[in-house]
């Protein structure tokens, strides 16, 4: 459990990192996400590594949550990234129910920079951010030699070193949690650590 545990406070660290390279080049470009928007997340195909949910999936086990976690995720693949909370009937409102605990890719989508075939940097920007700021856009495809974009591969790569066992492969969001709470519980077991009485 301790070995988990030790990943999982790499994982996090890893995390501050991203969230300020990445939220950093947002602001910095001005290209934010639109107020209340949740448009990814209402996607059961975000993918997430196990190890990018271990963080969460221990925040559960310790707050009592994660049996009742591990049902909800195995009832469906789901409409959607079963951590979301909508607020509009059609998904595209909403929020991140565990937004201290997100993976990743949640830290760095949205504006993330990526190569293409021939090694070019350049962006991928989501399509709602695109047509709410169609100029700030422009001018910062015109900028990316000045102002080069953190690399979303490169951010992957970086959990992933942290435990390739556990962070090489991607799996839609829901089934990461899934198997990550599935590690924690039998991690738990076999420790003799028993989960919090704690009411979700
Ligand atoms: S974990 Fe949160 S931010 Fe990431 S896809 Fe799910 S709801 Fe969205
Ligand atoms: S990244 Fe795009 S789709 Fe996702 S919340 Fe931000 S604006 Fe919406």
């Amino acid at each position: 459990m301790q070995r988990l545990r030790d990943l999982a406070v790499a994982v996090l660290n890893e995390y501050q990192l991203l969230s300020s390279e990445f939220g950093g080049y947002q602001r910095q470009t001005d290209l934010s996400c639109t107020n209340g928007c949740g448009a990814c997340c209402n996607n059961p195909q975000v993918e997430a590594s196990v190890l990018e949910m271990l963080p969460l999936a221990l925040h559960l086990f310790d707050t009592g949550q994660a049996e009742s976690y591990l049902e909800k995720m195995s009832e469906s693949a789901g409409f959607a990234c079963q951590l979301f909370a909508r607020h509009s009937l059609d998904g595209s409102k909403g929020a991140c129910t565990v937004y201290e605990w997100r993976p990743g890719i949640c830290r760095m989508f949205g504006v993330a920079g990526y190569r293409t075939k021939t090694q070019y940097p350049t962006i991928s920007v989501c399509s709602t951010i695109k047509s709410a700021h169609p100029e700030k856009y422009a001018a910062t495809l015109i900028a990316i030699t000045s102002s080069p974009p953190p690399m979303l591969a490169n951010g992957r790569q970086r959990i992933a070193k942290i435990d390739y066992a556990l962070g090489e492969s991607l799996l839609p969001i829901n089934q990461a949690l899934f198997s990550a709470l599935e590690k924690v519980l039998v991690m738990a077991a076999y420790s003799g650590v028993e989960e919090e009485n704690v009411a979700a």
